[in-house]
């Protein structure tokens, strides 16, 4: 069947992620993998420029995790992790973990992706301050253009607001602060960097809600899907800095940014700073198998474990032993194939390359990253940082001669993603940026 009439099939029967009717049949139906490589039904080759959704870092076709997963599946499928219960693939992951996350970060519960990552961290974080007789502390602050997913309490962290309107009201208790986003931040205050001014707007929420209030500020190390926002290199020192001061647990979503993307392990190993929660989820499997979950902080997992009053938080699926064992053999994959290693050197050629290639370009307004995710920003007006017109759909216009031309990904807007798997070559690395250029070329001149 060809590609047109799977869709007219598909658009019957099948809801999907973002359901939006009218660009469904000009959507894709993949039908395999390789390496770098997606290809859909009608047999066209695409470079798959975002990694899936930023998860697929080893890529396509990896016959260990199939085979981890195969393995486990035929000696136990499944059996509950709740309470007492444990399994050995699931015991084994957070040994590892506790090895490679943050210093203070050893203990770990597992979910089945991001979004119920973030829903277990907010009832963490508030489980944690009733325990420590401060319960009035229950409140989120979290950033505009953080993506943390679209579970109800997902959402509410969210500060992407296209994704709140046709589901409200929004659960009270949240907010949202600027982002630090360098190219568009600007601080009035002169006697601060950008970067501490951008902290700095923390602490006035925090005041502003009272901190006897707030739970914790719950961050991107850098933000993805809002844009691949690199932050300022003084930005979380301060923000530490005044989590700690306030008693706010900072909390670091590292469902992208974790497991080697940026160039590190873990986002915040950038900055030397250490979070009293983490998330993560995507690339601890490489999107084979839907596994996420958390990592407390010693602090918090001791006071967790000398409590009378049970958490009651729980998934089916939380320590699935099958997602654990794929994980395991993804763990052995990132540390043989040096992923952090070839993430920092395969990054900073794509940035170098893309900044060579755009950078005079009259509509390129930013062009940035870290590691092997990078965004390029198109703006009507270079000078004053004037966005398009909305209406004028530029980013949907570059994306989809991108497409036409060989590289699958996604905009924000205007922002063109570029985030393949950290096992892309060179050469593929090079395609994408000359793709992207004459797909700039074809819509702005
Ligand atoms: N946090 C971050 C930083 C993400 O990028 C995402 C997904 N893109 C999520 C949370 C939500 O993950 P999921 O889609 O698995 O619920």
């Amino acid at each position: 069947m060809s590609e047109i009439d799977l869709l007219k099939r598909d658009s019957s029967h099948l809801i999907h992620p973002l359901h939006a009717p009218s660009a469904h049949l000009s959507g894709k139906v993949w039908d395999s993998g390789e390496g770098s490589f997606l290809q859909d039904v009608d047999g066209n080759r695409f470079i798959d420029g975002l990694s899936g959704l930023w998860n697929n870092t080893a890529g396509n076709g990896r016959v260990e995790l199939a085979e981890a997963a195969a393995t486990q599946m035929k000696k136990m499928g499944y059996a509950s992790g709740y309470i007492g219960s444990t399994n050995l693939p699931a015991i084994e992951l957070a040994e590892r973990l506790a090895a490679i996350t943050y210093p203070n970060i050893n203990h770990f519960y597992f979910t089945s992706g991001g979004g119920e990552s973030t829903d277990s961290n907010i009832k963490l974080a508030r489980y944690y301050w009733k325990l420590k007789g401060k319960p009035e502390k229950t409140k989120i602050i979290s950033r505009i253009w953080g993506y943390h997913g679209v579970t109800l309490a997902a959402m509410c962290a969210t500060g992407i607001s296209a994704y709140w309107p046709m589901f409200e009201p929004r659960i009270p208790g949240f907010s949202h602060i600027p982002s630090p986003y360098p190219y568009r931040y600007k601080s009035n205050d002169v006697s601060k960097s950008q970067g501490i001014a951008a902290a700095e707007e923390l602490e006035k929420q925090i005041l502003a809600e009272g901190p006897e209030t707030v739970a914790m500020f719950l961050a991107e190390p850098v933000q993805g899907a809002g844009g691949v926002i690199v932050p300022q290199d003084d930005y979380f020192r301060r923000v530490r800095e005044i989590c700690d001061e306030y008693e706010v647990l900072l909390v670091s979503d590292e469902v992208i940014t974790g497991f080697g993307r940026t160039g590190k392990m873990f986002g915040l190993e950038h900055w030397d700073v250490q979070p009293d929660l983490i998330q993560f989820a995507k690339a601890i499997t490489s999107g084979y198998f839907p596994l996420g979950g958390i990592g407390l902080s010693d602090e918090i997992a001791s006071v967790m474990n000398s409590s009378k009053s049970p958490w009651m938080h729980a998934y089916t699926y939380s320590s699935h032993p099958v997602g654990c064992a794929v994980a395991l053999s993804m763990l052995d994959i990132i540390e043989k194939e040096d992923f952090v290693g070839q993430a920092e050197k395969k990054g900073s050629r794509l940035l170098t390359k893309l900044k060579d290639a755009l950078h005079d370009h009259s509509h390129v307004g930013d062009i940035r990253g870290l590691g092997m995710m990078c965004a390029v920003e198109y703006v009507e007006d270079r000078k004053t940082k004037e966005a398009f017109d909305v209406s004028a759909n530029i980013g949907a216009q570059i994306n989809k001669k991108a497409i036409e031309r060989g590289l699958f990904s996604r905009v924000r807007g205007d922002n063109y993603f570029i985030a393949p798997p950290i096992v892309t070559s060179e050469t593929t690395i090079d395609d994408i940026v000359d793709i992207l250029a004459a797909s700039t070329k074809d819509i702005l001149g």
